[in-house]
């Protein structure tokens, strides 16, 4: 029997069906609801109403590893923190081909170039370029990067090389940032968004879920990149790892990842809303019930500095819920 109570998230969902925006007051009794089950339901609808019912499947490689001079409390990969992980320079060409060969063979769409930089040295950026060229020639596979921040010389360049999407998440909402960061600014980031989107790319932008924000600070966040339209929206959820001040918080809960993740989708009902960092550790194996709650994406093969699914074992649990790879 239909709950009365939830009603609101019908008709919330009727009115982004028929094209209207949903209020922040609305997003916040979303994320709210103790209905997700409703909230589920109803966020699935307006993915496959405006995205059929496909996910985009992606893996990345992490071509520069550690000692970013930002002080971003929650990435490994700040120098900042002390984090045990493995700290390289830059990739060489080749092995940076190999692992976008890999992608390939692994069934991905897309293969993501990351790099832990404020932004890339001069020299650094032209070896990328040349690695895209490289991979661009060879390989039928989306190229996508993030590299930091961008100038609008550097990201029209990308564009020119072929390059599909820009990465550049906001982290969390502009209330919150100055908790998790204080060498740059929130405006910082929304500034390489614009200029990413300026320059033809197409844009990557999400955040991290489960740092101490507020549920309002998650609705702030959805507002904010529902404002920069971004194409792709990746969803982590953080993993509190050794080293930095978020160490043992590992405390989201599903509950919590699907509110979100179902009133994303109300505010941003054509993007592509990706499940990426910390969602097997959370999810436990539930990543199913989330890609029928809003979400259309995946990271798989694993992160930056922690490993992931295999590809094999996503491509099997996307089989068994019937629904394909973009
Ligand atoms: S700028 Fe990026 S790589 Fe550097 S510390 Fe922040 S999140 Fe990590």
């Amino acid at each position: 029997m239909r709950n009365l109570k939830s009603d609101f998230i019908y008709r919330l969902k009727d009115k982004v069906i028929e094209g209207n925006k949903i209020t922040s007051e609305e997003a916040l009794k979303l994320i709210s609801t103790k209905d997700i089950n409703v909230l589920a339901e109803c966020a699935n609808k307006i993915t496959t109403t405006f995205s059929g019912d496909s996910v985009d499947v992606e893996t990345l490689i992490n071509a520069k590893s550690g000692r970013c001079p930002e002080d971003c409390s929650f990435c490994a990969q700040s120098s900042f923190n002390s984090t045990p992980i493995d700290k390289y320079p830059l990739l060489s060409h080749d092995k940076i081909f190999e692992q976008a060969e890999r992608a390939l063979q692994s069934g991905a769409n897309s293969f993501c170039i990351v790099c832990a930089y404020k932004a890339p040295p001069e020299d650094d950026f032209e070896h990328i370029c040349e690695s895209i060229k490289i991979i661009r020639s060879k390989l039928k596979i989306d190229v996508n990067v993030s590299l930091g921040f961008m100038t609008l010389e550097r990201a029209k360049r990308l564009k020119s090389l072929g390059v599909k999407r820009y990465n550049h998440n906001l982290e969390t909402s502009k209330s919150f940032f100055n908790k998790i960061c204080t060498t740059h600014s929130y405006e910082d980031r929304i500034n390489t968004a614009k200029i990413v989107k300026e320059a033809g790319l197409e844009l990557c932008s999400g955040g991290i879920i489960g740092m101490g924000e507020t549920k309002e600070q998650r609705v702030e966040l959805g507002v904010a990149l529902s404002e920069l339209q971004p194409d792709e929206v990746p969803v982590n959820m953080l993993l509190g790892r050794e080293g930095t001040p978020h160490y043992n918080n590992n405390f989201i809960s599903e509950k919590e990842i699907i509110q979100t993740i179902g009133t994303f989708r109300f505010l941003m009902p054509k993007t592509i809303l990706k499940i990426a960092g910390g969602r097997e550790v959370h999810l436990k194996g539930d990543d199913k019930k989330v890609l029928r709650a809003g979400a259309n994406g995946i990271i798989t093969g694993g992160y930056l500095t922690t490993e992931g699914n295999k590809p094999s074992d996503d491509f099997k649990m996307l089989k068994e819920i019937g629904i394909k790879q973009r």
